[in-house]
């Protein structure tokens, strides 16, 4: 199945870097989740992913297939024509916006609008580093809490939703801590705060407690919540990445009308996706999976996120950032590997070739679309 006509809602993303920034930015790190300088500079370019990715790049500048003629072709263009050609071959028609991530380097949300005339683009608040930035004006994590929920009841009706990376932080197995030891983590943060300067935040009962605030404020305002699972950053710890851990969220009848979109997912696609196919609240996204694995992997990922659930509630994304070649590249191979992926569930029996085609659309557009509103 040819896909490229399909517009893609990308409901996972991140900001632009400055020109400056992206001009003088070495290509490996977009390629890898590792930032150990060792493993990127020994092993950066080795990996399937890096060297599809230069060849794509050098069909799409005209230029030999290596490292240092990609270099050199995309100093030539002009960085806001780049941007724009990129999104309209793309096929991007929303754009959301995490923009709790290097934020002295990247753009604002609104100056990435600005680049893309023409494209929606909506802001998702990160919620550890909201809370982070509010920590200093408070002395107890009682009235820190209180403030903070209702700062995200006040931002929900503007922001397409909020996201957490509790699995990057303190792991997914989300407890539910006594106030008296809340408070005691709180202390600790609060004590060892440089003023001016937003910490750190990797406080178990303190994440656990945020999120049992803000959950019930983002199922009251149905503001969807995103969690990273599975591979990201490389300060998690893998196996309390693990969606399944998410379970009393979905169980918790208080959280009833809550939607948590597990974000990248691998390896635990099996693991999304039967969350998405017992609970009403529970989807499963591929963003990073694709296009960081082999193409295998990434059809084989697909395949997985649609064992059992529904072709209503598995999404795409590009989670790219920094700079629109990742968006370029996610985009492409998405696509691609959802048309055959689809190709291969018609020749099993799975779906007719206009079921086929409806999941096409769902899975790139309209299921962001009615989970994002
Ligand atoms: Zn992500």
């Amino acid at each position: 199945m040819d896909l490229s006509a399909i517009p893609l809602y990308d409901h996972h993303a991140h900001a632009l870097f400055r020109e400056a920034t992206w001009r003088q930015a070495p290509l490996e790190p977009y390629f890898s989740e590792a930032e150990d300088s060792e493993q990127l500079a020994r092993f950066g370019r080795d990996t399937l992913n890096f060297r599809r990715g230069i060849r794509d790049l050098a069909r799409f500048y005209g230029c030999d297939p290596t490292v240092d003629a990609v270099l050199d072709a995309r100093q030539r263009g002009d960085y806001p024509e780049l941007v724009q050609w990129m999104f309209a071959e793309a096929r991007i028609r929303h754009w959301l916006i995490d923009d709790g991530l290097w934020t002295d380097q990247l753009l604002s949300v609104a100056d990435c609008a600005a680049m893309v005339p023409g494209i929606p683009v909506r802001r998702i608040v990160r919620l550890e580093v909201e809370l982070a930035g509010m920590v200093e004006q408070h002395d107890r994590a009682s009235s820190l809490l209180a403030a903070f929920a209702e700062r995200l009841q006040k931002l929900a009706p503007d922001v397409a939703a909020f996201k957490s990376i509790a699995a990057y932080r303190t792991g997914l197995d989300i407890g539910r801590p006594s106030a008296s030891d809340v408070e005691h983590a709180f202390s600790a943060v609060r004590r060892a705060v440089v003023p001016g300067r937003p910490p750190r935040l990797a406080s178990k009962p303190l994440i656990d407690a945020m999120l049992w605030t803000v959950l019930p404020v983002a199922a009251a305002a149905r503001t969807p919540v995103q969690f990273h699972t599975g591979f990201g950053d490389p300060d998690l710890d893998l196996r309390l990445a693990n969606p399944l851990h998410l379970r009393p969220l979905f169980e918790a009848e208080a959280l009833r009308g809550l939607r948590v979109v597990c974000l990248h997912s691998y390896p635990y696609v099996r693991e999304a996706g039967y969350l998405a196919s017992v609970y009403p609240g529970a989807y499963v996204d591929l963003g990073l999976t694709v296009p960081y694995a082999s193409v295998h992997a990434m059809g084989t990922a697909l395949h997985e996120a649609m064992h059992l659930a529904p072709i209503t509630k598995v999404l795409l994304s590009t989670d790219a950032q920094r700079t629109p070649e990742t968006f370029w590249l996610a985009a492409r191979w998405g696509r691609r590997v959802l048309g055959q992926v689809l190709d291969t569930t018609i020749a099993d029996g799975d779906l007719s070739g206009d079921e086929a085609r409806l999941a096409a659309s769902r899975i790139l557009f309209d299921n962001a679309a009615q989970l994002y509103g």
